[in-house]
């Protein structure tokens, strides 16, 4: 009887664990097929100039599918990707993939490539992005690295050493997701950033009336404004959080309120558009972009 209730309990705890291990095996065979058999995608979401309105870039953001069809979040395959090992050959698809759609755009229309600091410990990236713009015969004025303040943990000699690399080639260097990660303001002081994306929990706060987010925000601003970095406000999604952003003095907006990520082919209208005329976002009539 013992022994029984024994295997009993040991078979509720095999397949508990079984379930938990299921999860993330099929989330490994979702990424490991979709870099055999080349399906993962590339999303752009346009950037636009907060006084006028103009398009002036996209950040490529990864898209992977289950096998069903259904989209799985960025925020929980990268962190498999990066445990896997598999994040930097993924990671050098999505910049391939996104000086190649760079490379198609008008004028100085950037493109922004999210890194991994996963990507930093295994390769060179100066030499990584060297590659992708000559492949591409791309100006390095037409890619944006976006970087997390994590990546400052381990802020080895090799990871300052690469970002300056990247500035003295004319790469213009973003920290993603401003004020959620472990914020080093000496940064702002030795190292060649030049754009602040602030994180979209900010104006959600913002929008919810929460004083701290407010501060936050204004903090945030006279910061960016003394060190002259350029600042991107993230998840603008009513044209309430546009114009306050515009009153302290952003640069760019990004959100769903002016363009959903969308894959290259159905960006063809808007970059039509942009080609001819030099294309200006009526936020008044944004949403439908
Ligand atoms: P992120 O770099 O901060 O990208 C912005 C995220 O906010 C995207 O989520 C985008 O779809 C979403 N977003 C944009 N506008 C709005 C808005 O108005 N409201 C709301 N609620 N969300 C908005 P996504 O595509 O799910 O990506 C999540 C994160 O995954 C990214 O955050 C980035 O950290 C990471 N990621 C995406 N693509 C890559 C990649 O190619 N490489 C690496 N290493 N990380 C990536
Ligand atoms: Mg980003
Ligand atoms: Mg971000
Ligand atoms: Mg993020």
């Amino acid at each position: 009887k013992a022994k029984a209730s024994g295997r009993n309990r040991f078979q509720v705890y095999d397949e508990t664990l079984g379930e938990a291990h299921g999860d993330s095996r099929k989330l490994k065979d979702a990424i490991f097929n979709a870099m055999k058999n080349d399906t993962f995608m590339l999303h752009f979401q346009g950037v636009f100039n907060t006084e006028s309105g103009r398009l002036e870039g996209f950040e490529a953001l990864l898209r992977l599918s289950d096998e069903n069809g259904k989209p799985i979040s960025p925020d929980v395959f990268i962190p498999v990707a990066e445990a896997m090992g598999a994040i930097s050959d993924i990671g050098a698809w999505v910049l391939d993939q996104a000086c190649a759609f760079s490379a198609q755009l008008p004028g100085d229309i950037f493109v922004s490539v999210n890194l991994s600091p996963a990507q930093f410990a295994v390769g060179d990236i100066p030499t990584l992005v060297r590659t992708a713009l000559e492949k591409h015969r791309l100006s390095s004025s037409k890619l944006e690295l976006e970087i997390t303040e994590n990546l400052f943990l381990e802020r080895t000699e090799q990871v300052v050493a690469e970002l300056a690399e990247l500035r003295e080639m004319g790469i213009s260097i973003a920290i993603d997701d401003f004020g959620t990660g472990y914020s080093n303001l000496s940064y702002f002081c030795d190292l060649p950033i030049t754009k602040v994306k602030i994180d979209r929990s900010f104006l959600a706060g913002w929008a919810r009336g929460e004083a701290a987010a407010k501060s936050v925000l204004q903090t945030i601003m006279t910061l960016c404004r003394n060190t002259g970095m350029v600042v991107t406000a993230e998840g603008i999604e009513t044209t309430a959080q546009a114009d306050y952003c515009r009153s302290i003095g952003c640069h760019q907006l990004q959100g769903f309120l002016l363009a959903r990520p969308a894959p290259a082919g159905d960006l063809e209208p808007l970059l039509q558009k942009l080609a001819i005329e030099g294309f200006v976002l009526d936020m008044s009539e944004a949403g439908d972009a």
